[in-house]
């Protein structure tokens, strides 16, 4: 059998081979290099949020500490021009650290691992520019006694833009509104702060992943709170949040604004409203048998009453409440000391018109002298709790 040689620089099999499409090992590599990609990539994040695109879709960064997240863009801006622009013979590759690639002689047909380091940067101003040292070794054929081994300066640019969610919310765009409303009366001060908590906790979640849940405006009114939501899932995620702190019930409705010039179809703003029950902690309520109560407590799955004749406590979910058409009754509230103790009765002095009076002895612990809030409710008169 005649001697076979490389028909590139001519060295014989015997000394350069095995010959590999007929040629050497070392023109073999040379003619089939792994890394190809260009020496300039050129990528760009968000000035107003840091978000960059991952494979095309705009992520939100890992950090959003300035010079980390120059560098979280311009990696991932790297990994894709190399994963886009390896030999197609590469069906996989790892990044490794320049280290661990040092140590590593041996792949299987297919696999490249790939480490990169940067070697010079600046990041204080834009484009940042970020060089990195990159290498990859691989094997791409089974007859290749050593691996390819290539290494390449590549320099990222990193330029500032604006992602379209920004665009669209540095424009004032907005798809739908909420509105936090109460049933029978304007949002209470409290209230008002307590939904803004809520609502600013829960949209850090939505955010997470749905990235037009922004809150574009928040407007206080006098009968409640109007927040102008990027997406109207978003909208609908915080009343249910706010009804099931607070109980009450959502409404929808959608309202044509105009219509899109570019898919000429109609455009609807959506506003979800959400109504809390009028009841709050303290709040004097009867029923439809004429009991009176004061309201312990209030939530997304009803109320608790504590009832004044017996002090005795019940929750009741929504349905049973409206059932038993609990609502709130008009009512005095005093104050008056007790002046006398028996088993069964208390003689009171109201502290304002100095009159006396008689009370059934109610289940709490009472003392003569001292000063008891009273409630008087169609006529008859009741003990609150004493106040702390
Ligand atoms: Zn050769
Ligand atoms: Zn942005």
């Amino acid at each position: 059998m005649s001697e076979r040689f490389c028909y590139r620089c001519g060295i014989n099999e015997s000394e350069g081979g095995p010959l590999i499409d007929g040629l050497c090992q070392v023109c073999y590599r040379k003619e089939n290099p792994v890394l190809l990609v260009e020496g300039e990539v050129n990528t760009e994040l968000c000035q107003n949020c840091g978000s960059y695109k991952r494979r095309g879709v705009w992520v939100d960064p890992k950090t959003y500490e300035l010079e980390e997240l120059i560098f979280e863009v311009a990696e991932n801006a790297l990994l894709e021009a190399l994963e886009d622009s390896f030999n197609d013979k590469i069906r996989e590759y790892e990044v490794v650290s320049p280290e661990e690639l040092e140590e590593i002689d041996e792949l299987p047909v297919g696999r490249a691992v790939v480490s990169f380091e940067p070697i010079d940067f600046h990041v204080e101003y834009f484009p940042a520019v970020i060089t990195y040292n990159v290498r990859v070794k691989a094997r791409i054929h089974e007859l290749q006694r050593e691996l390819h081994d290539e290494r390449k300066h590549v320099t990222v640019y990193i330029r500032q833009t604006v992602c379209p969610r920004c665009s669209k919310f540095l424009g004032g765009y907005f798809e739908a509104i909420l509105q936090v409303r109460a049933e029978d009366r304007p949002l209470g001060e409290e209230e008002r702060k307590a939904i803004g908590e809520l609502v600013e906790e829960k949209v850090d979640e939505i955010m997470q992943r749905d990235r037009m849940g922004f809150i574009q405006d928040t407007i206080e009114k006098e009968e409640g709170l109007d927040f102008y939501m990027g997406s109207t899932s978003s909208a609908r995620k915080l009343a249910q949040a706010i009804k099931e702190r607070f109980g009450g019930t959502i409404n929808e409705a959608y309202e044509l604004v105009g219509v899109d010039r570019q898919t000429s179809k109609e455009v609807y703003r959506t506003s979800v409203s959400i109504r809390i029950p009028k009841f709050r902690r303290g709040d004097i309520v009867a029923d439809r048998r004429g009991n009176v109560y004061e309201v312990e407590r209030v939530d997304g799955k009803g109320l608790s009453l504590r009832n004044l004749s017996t002090w005795e406590s019940e929750h009741l979910d929504w349905k049973t409440a409206k059932r038993e058409k609990v609502d709130t009754v008009e009512h005095e509230e005093s104050e008056a000391m007790v002046t006398s103790l028996s088993p069964e009765e208390v003689q009171l002095m109201d502290m304002e018109t100095y009159e006396t009076y008689e009370l059934e002895r109610p289940p709490m612990g009472l003392s003569e002298g001292e000063v008891y809030r009273i409630v008087g409710v169609r006529g008859r008169k009741y003990f609150l709790e004493k106040k702390e």
